[in-house]
């Protein structure tokens, strides 16, 4: 019989795509359920960038490219840090791969000892603390919960460090939580990461462009320099440009540990495809017009839903400050009991009850490490979102 490897013990596939799947069997089984799962922008790839991929193709550029990205694309993902966020990189330092995910997952196996400590605040992407365990390392888990709007403060980050902590793992905008940190948030974390140069910081910029109400996004590498010898930025194409399936991530950082990030991809995955690799190129430098155009559109979803989920009785809704997600509470739900007799013990038991009962799929905050939550996706057509607020609604009634 096959044995697992004991790396993979407590893992499994991520939960989100279990409900997608049980989603998509219901679907099929003729029952018309709404999909708020999915981490993905609905909108379609700009056509700009598909005519860049279409080019490349007919240009023959269908071969091995140079291992973690092309010198165009490196050239542009400078001057996209220089444009953005006025910091200036050297192609040396910045890294391209198939995904943010893959920049991650470089970046870790890079530089973990077996026992090597990673501290992630809760909630977070729950690939961060499987990828931790799969490089060996031992994800180190603090609760941020919604009183401070789900940022970490000084006080929980100095008592987490300890002299095995390797990295501090940041995501701002966040997902699942769409809890973003301004300059002043980030500064008294910076403070203690001054203190502690055994610690190195991940700052996962992946939901940059989507902020809203005039939200500043500012990369902790700008407030202080002093962090930019050990911190790497990770960012990608992803969700600014609606790219989810061209797999196309890049990182920054400083020469030493993209080196040993290239030996990581080298002797696994080799360079991301030379196809998407043209397209991200068109991305970064092209018309950046879309991405504003999307983060106005995704506003008018997020508010809309914000009002719908604390217009309901046992739901309580902060207003996110970016990406595409409410990360609601639904602690006025526990103990309730649905119409065939069942008690709501957990926030699993709330998205599997939204998910049988009231044809919605959700995920809960459990598969982020914060309960009792459940998070939605606006990524969705507005009219989807309607139906699915009225049928989450009378669920809940
Ligand atoms: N980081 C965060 C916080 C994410 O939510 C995601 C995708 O869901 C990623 C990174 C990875 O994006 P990709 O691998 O598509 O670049």
């Amino acid at each position: 019989p096959f044995r697992r490897a004991s790396r993979l013990a407590n893992l499994g596939v991520s939960e989100i795509l279990r409900i997608g799947a049980r989603a998509g069997e219901m679907q099929r089984a003729g029952k018309p359920v709404i999909v708020l799962g999915a981490g993905e922008p609905d909108f379609d790839t700009p056509d700009t960038i598909k005519e860049a991929a279409i080019a490349a193709i007919r240009a023959g550029d269908t071969k091995y490219t140079a291992l973690d990205g092309t010198p165009a694309l490196k050239a542009a993902i400078c001057a996209k840090f220089r444009r953005d966020n006025g910091l200036d990189f050297t192609p040396a330092e910045i890294t391209v791969a198939a995904g943010a995910k893959q920049v991650i997952y470089n970046a870790l196996m890079a530089s973990l000892e077996p026992g090597d400590e990673v501290v992630i605040p809760t909630p977070f992407w729950t690939t961060y603390s499987a990828m931790v365990e799969i490089a060996g390392g031992i994800p180190v888990l603090v609760p941020c919960t919604g009183e401070n709007g789900f940022r970490m403060t000084a006080e929980q980050l100095q008592a987490a460090i300890s002299p095995k902590t390797r990295w501090l793992m940041l995501n701002s905008p966040s997902n699942p939580s769409g809890a973003a940190y301004r300059a002043a948030d980030y500064r008294p974390l910076l403070d203690v990461l001054l203190d502690a140069p055994h610690v190195w910081l991940m700052s996962d910029e992946i939901y940059e462009h989507i902020v809203y109400d005039g939200f500043t996004f500012v990369t902790p590498v700008a407030i202080e320099p002093r962090i930019r010898s050990r911190c790497l930025i990770v960012n990608g194409v992803s969700k600014a440009y609606a790219m989810t399936g061209w797999r196309i991530g890049y990182g920054a950082g400083p020469a030493s540990l993209i080196g040993a990030m290239a030996v990581v991809q080298s002797q696994s995955t080799s360079n991301p495809a030379s196809i998407s690799q043209a397209a991200a190129v068109e991305a970064l430098n092209g018309p950046q017009d879309e991405v504003v155009a999307r983060a106005a559109d995704f506003k008018a979803r997020r508010d809309f839903v914000v009002a719908a989920l604390n217009a309901i009785e046992g739901i309580e809704c902060r207003v996110p400050e970016g990406a595409f997600y409410t990360f609601a509470s639904c602690a006025g739900l526990i103990g309730a009991t649905t119409p065939d007799g069942k008690v709501i013990e957990s926030d699993r038991d709330v998205c599997a009850y939204l998910l049988e009962a009231g044809l919605v799929a959700t995920v809960p905050g459990a598969a982020f490490g914060l309960s009792p939550y459940f998070r939605i996706s606006y990524a969705t057509a507005m009219a989807e979102l309607e139906e699915a607020m009225r049928r989450i609604a009378a669920a809940c009634r």
